[in-house]
């Protein structure tokens, strides 16, 4: 079987175990049914999820010139603190950021290598933890705006990693961690603005499951750049990356844009 087309981030739906969907234009292909199977990968070109022109891509799936003019890449994506719909400050394209900032986000505490805080718009609980790779998530709060759950990230950020390490979130090197426990120690930490929305009461654990076979003990990641032909065991799949064999790693979310040639 022959899959071809853009790549975007696998679309996943939440269960034991998670599953994974490779969506392209007009074919979508279950990326758990693989696992144990000799898949290649072949780089064909670039398209960019933007413009469509089949340019060099820069930066999450954007050509260089669509990174740096389109509204749904400005500062305020990684740094949600910077968000200023709330306070009509246009950065890009005032109507879309008010759309995309001017909802119900989350602060959240992620176990995906370590203890990590994180922010994400309320729709995308839990697709963003399964993104991440994070074995178990919680929420802290839900506030209103991204700035405000900006701001908490901030503060919360002194105390807790807010990246993920992710050769030890492939290898599955994880310490537990309680994070219930951890929520409970954090009331003080949060910005006065903010904390009416701080609620200690929800039961509301996230366990995430990842179709893996066997987890490697080393990885190395794989650039089409670099090697624009690949084959390999699929042995796992996790965050947005697939796990071969050999150890070696693909991040789908950083190939975003990327035309390619799969092969079953
Ligand atoms: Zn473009």
């Amino acid at each position: 079987m022959q899959y071809e087309g853009v790549l975007t981030k696998m679309q996943t739906e939440y269960g034991d175990p998670i599953q994974y969907y490779l969506v392209f234009e007009d074919s979508f292909l279950n990326v758990n049914q693989l696992l144990g199977k000799d898949i290649s990968i072949d780089f064909l070109g670039y398209q960019c999820l933007n413009c469509g022109k089949k340019k060099k891509i820069f930066r999450q799936g954007f050509c260089y010139d669509c990174f740096y003019s389109s509204a749904a890449v400005g500062d305020w994506i990684m740094k949600p603190e910077l968000s200023t719909a709330h306070l009509e400050i246009e950065d890009r394209d005032l109507e879309y950021e008010k759309r995309v900032q001017l909802q119900p986000h989350i602060v959240y505490l992620a176990l995906s290598s370590e203890v990590k805080v994180g922010v994400t718009r309320g729709t995308q609980m839990p697709t963003r933890w399964i993104d991440q790779g994070a074995n178990e998530a919680i929420a802290i709060l839900e506030v209103p705006n991204r700035y405000l759950a900006g701001i908490t990230e901030v503060a919360l950020k002194n105390h807790y990693a807010d990246k993920t390490n992710w050769r030890k979130m492939l290898t599955n090197d994880v310490p537990p961690a309680d994070l219930i426990a951890e929520r409970a120690t954090l009331e003080n930490l949060i910005p006065e603005e903010a904390k009416e929305y701080f609620h200690l009461d929800k039961n509301d654990l996230y366990r995430m499951q990842y179709p893996v076979l066997e987890y490697p003990t080393k990885v190395k990641s794989l650039s089409l750049d670099k090697t624009p032909s690949f084959q390999g065991k699929l042995m796992g799949i996790k965050g947005q990356y697939l796990i071969f064999e050999d150890g070696t790693v693909f991040n789908i979310r950083s190939s975003e844009g990327y035309v390619v040639r799969i092969q079953v």
